[in-house]
């Protein structure tokens, strides 16, 4: 009797634990078939956000912290080279800016990447070099986010319809707030600004902003006191009475430069950091919008 009891535990035991064997393999096989994104740096994180919100079984990750900035120089770490050995798809800025990508492909043969820049046929060129800042001009925003979308269409079909209404509902709204920058922005054509951070030059295009941009590698500090003089030089002989700088930008030379030629300094935001919120840069740019409209 003592044995039959003894065989029945074990049987039990045996089908519990087989339960649970099978269980762990079940939420691994999960894991899975999770379609992981990796996206480079912040504007683009925010991008994707948009495009997948709702998604299912998707994960968006963002390689580079929030807080990083922008990407010159960047080196990848063991943190980001884990996420994106998981990752089903990496989606970059472009233009130059990612200079890692070589070693990725390198390392993941098969990693499919996706150029946000791929559809944009206007680049301002500085001295040679083609300026990778795209994403500040509202229009090469809505492009990126149309290649993002496609590429996840065509990669991950069993969400394409949310994809899809997502996407069009996101360029809604950033083609309201460019209508409400081309309406209330019309007396910026053509005036002559200084602006010490040459991300905002596509935005400054966009706008029709004369910019005289400062090539500061977002490092205004290492601005030369020759160069600062000569800003000053030409602020005073072309009546300049403006200057935009980042929000995150040192100031102190744009206040150099302020208190000799009684000029206003303007803090816009490049959203190359901020807040993990898929409305981040919708905020950004209508708050932009606001400082914009201060400009004389
Ligand atoms: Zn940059």
């Amino acid at each position: 009797m003592k044995k039959i009891i003894f065989i029945t535990i074990l049987i039990i035991v045996l089908i519990f634990v087989i339960f649970l064997f099978t269980q762990n393999n079940k939420k691994e096989e999960n894991i899975d078939s999770k379609y992981t994104i990796v996206t480079s740096f912040y504007p683009i994180y925010i991008m994707a956000l948009n495009v997948t919100d709702g998604a299912n079984n998707v994960e968006v990750l963002n390689m580079a912290d929030t807080n990083v900035g922008c990407l010159h120089d960047y080196t990848l770490t063991t943190t980001d080279m884990r996420k994106i050995e998981n990752a089903d798809i990496f989606i970059q800025n472009g233009l130059g800016l990612e200079n890692f990508i070589d070693k990725l492909l390198n390392t993941y043969n098969n990693l499919k990447i996706v150029d946000t820049s791929a559809n944009i046929s206007e680049k301002i060129e500085d001295d040679g070099s083609v300026n990778p800042h795209l994403w500040t001009s509202i229009d090469n925003n809505i492009k990126q986010v149309q290649e993002i979308s496609n590429a996840l269409i065509e990669n991950n079909p069993a969400n394409s319809e949310i994809y899809k209404n997502n996407t069009e509902a996101y360029i809604d709204k950033l083609e309201n707030i460019k209508e409400n920058y081309k309406n209330k922005l019309q007396e910026l054509n053509g005036k002559k600004v200084v602006c010490l951070n040459e991300a905002f030059e596509y935005l400054a295009k966009d706008i029709g902003l004369d910019l005289i941009t400062i090539e500061t590698d977002h490092n205004e500090s290492t601005l030369s006191a020759d160069k600062l003089k000569d800003v000053i030089n030409t602020m005073k002989e072309e009546n300049i009475n403006n200057i935009i700088v980042d929000i995150n930008d040192n100031l102190q030379n744009a206040e150099t430069i302020a208190n000799e030629t009684g000029a206003q300094i303007y803090r816009l935001n490049s959203a190359m950091t901020g807040e993990i919120d898929k409305d981040s840069y919708i905020n950004i740019i209508n708050e932009n919008l606001q400082i914009l409209e201060q400009i004389k």
